[in-house]
């Protein structure tokens, strides 16, 4: 792989048997794998042109052995890299050939429902849709819905900031998290937040949703749950032009319109998902929106006229409106089927994820037709066009020399161009290793070294999760005396992990 990642520390690699039988003290049973062919399953995450198999896999069931393995492992100088589900589209659970993997998957237990507080208490490796299960015969539901819910576990969740197509009205996970207990590479447990909507202090839980496994490791996660709308419509919309379907989004939004999900789809997409599930999506346009409204049944019909009128005004050339649950569904069923259907146009493909304001895609999609000729790569989009977040799929062949490092060099030119249109590197897949060193398009290396500081508040040592995020991690020491001339630091080119 063209990826640098930290050089692994030969000393802990000679230490591996000692390693091993003290995790074997720490978690009896079947919970450390080391054979060599037991450890390939989690050799990669979602992220699959990268591959690293772990030194060994460590999976706990409890609080008290998390703490007591990242004590250990502080004090024996080994690092770690946390894991949930391995879904990761980032590389965030790409393993390190001298880490312990520390798989959360056994702790997959909900702690307790709370109707009348609405929330849930969960471990760390409850799947996202297993919370709305524990509560749906009740009528509610956890909102954050990403396209991986039946996989990806809440602590990914929560370490990702993930979000989905709900969450243009009802926010990310960082809008629906409450608490987290959190234990620091010194093994010490931490509560941060509560089941309160608002802490003292400082916003701490700001600060661990989205940290991606640098600064801690989530082992308790409290939601909120919400009622579920009494109804939900659905429009689809096709248009004979990319520019007019961007124009509507803006228009629906600025007429004061929050939907309940905005999702676009170009004519590559459509047309593949079109043939994977049969749906009747219109093949004659160039772009295809999803609205869902929801809420009360008389709120629901008065936004969805509203929606339409926009959308004839757009210059829309097809729209038909749900009349029941099963068009509804069905609408959805191609964008919910999207990313497998163009996984079937190729061999390969990266699926980038970046944010830009709205008013700006027709022209971040022309520039991404110009370069997907530059490098003779094709792309389909599918986006959450509400929040401007882009996920263009660019197809590759992994197997012909050069594709894969073509495929790299086009997406980071996407995301470049992304952060020159005022958005940014990523809208709910993170950094991890994939937009690692694009991290300074976005930051200043003062920015970045504000940010490194944090992380070595939590983690002096940089133990936890390294080489993920941050393009050149100097050592926590060398951070208070870092002289950083015209925004030059001295040997650019040496990765500082
Ligand atoms: C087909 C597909 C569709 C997807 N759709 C979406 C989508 O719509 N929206 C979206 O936001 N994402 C999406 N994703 C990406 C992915 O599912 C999310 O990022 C998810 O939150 C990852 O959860 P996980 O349990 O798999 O975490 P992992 O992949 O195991 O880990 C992700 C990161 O979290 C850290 N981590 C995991 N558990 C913990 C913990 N307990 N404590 C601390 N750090 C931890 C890891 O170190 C890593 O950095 C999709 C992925 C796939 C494969």
């Amino acid at each position: 792989m063209s990826l640098i990642m930290p050089e692994p520390n030969k000393k802990t690699l000679s230490r591996r048997l000692e390693i091993v039988a003290a995790l074997r003290a720490i978690v009896p049973g079947e919970g450390v794998i080391d054979k060599p062919a037991e450890l390939t399953p989690y050799e990669s995450d979602g992220l699959t042109a990268y591959r690293q198999p772990p030194m060994v896999v460590v999976l706990p069931e409890t609080t008290e052995q998390v703490a007591a393995i990242m004590k250990y492992c502080q004090r024996e100088n080994v690092k770690i890299v946390p894991r949930g589900s391995g879904t990761s589209l980032s590389g965030g659970a790409l393993p390190l050939a001298d880490a312990v993997l520390l798989g959360m998957s056994k702790l997959n237990r909900i702690l307790n429902v709370d109707y009348e507080d609405r929330l849930v208490v969960a471990q760390p490796g409850v799947t996202n849709l297993a919370i709305t299960r524990a509560v749906e015969a009740e009528g509610f539901y956890y909102a954050p819905d990403p396209s991986s819910q039946i996989a990806c576990s809440i602590g990914g969740n929560v370490a990702e900031n993930s979000g989905g197509v709900h969450c243009l009205k009802y926010g990310l996970t960082t809008n629906n998290v409450l608490g987290v207990e959190l234990v620091t590479m010194a093994g010490e447990v931490l509560r941060i937040g509560s089941r309160a909507l608002d802490s003292a202090g400082l916003d701490l839980l700001g600060v661990i949703v989205g940290s991606e496994g640098l600064l801690g490791v989530v082992t308790e996660v409290t939601v909120r749950i919400l009622p579920k709308p009494e109804t939900a419509r659905a429009l689809l919309i096709g248009f004979p032009a990319v520019e007019a379907a961007g124009r509507c989004v803006a228009d629906v939004i600025a007429a004061g319109i929050i939907p309940a999900g905005m999702e676009m789809m170009d004519r590559q997409a459509i047309h593949a998902a079109e043939a994977f599930v049969n749906v009747g999506y219109p093949l004659d346009v160039e772009a295809l929106l999803i609205v869902e409204l929801d809420g009360p049944a008389a709120e629901c019909d008065h936004l969805i006229d509203e929606v339409a009128a926009i959308a004839t005004k757009s210059q829309a050339t097809t729209l038909r409106m749900s009349r029941n649950e099963d068009e509804r569904l069905a609408f959805w069923a191609g964008r919910k089927a999207a990313f497998p259907a163009v996984g079937r146009l190729s061999p390969d493909y990266f699926c980038m994820d970046g944010t830009i304001p709205r008013r700006r895609l027709p022209e971040v999609l022309q520039k991404m037709a110009l370069l997907s000729r530059k490098y003779g790569l094709e792309v389909a989009n599918v986006f959450h066009a509400g929040d401007g977040n882009l996920h263009p799929l660019i197809l590759y062949d992994g197997n012909k020399p050069g594709q894969l490092d073509q495929a790299e060099a086009f997406g980071s030119d996407i995301l470049r161009l992304c952060v020159e249109v005022g958005g940014v590197l990523t809208g709910e897949h993170g950094v991890g290793v994939e937009k690692r060193d694009l991290m300074p398009v976005m930051f200043s290396p003062v920015d970045l070294a504000h940010q490194q500081r944090l992380k070595c508040a939590f983690d002096p040592a940089s133990l936890l999760n390294p080489g993920k995020v941050f393009p050149t991690l100097h050592r926590c020491a060398e951070l208070g005396r870092m002289h950083v001339h015209q925004g030059k630091t001295l040997f650019p080119e040496l990765p500082r992990f």
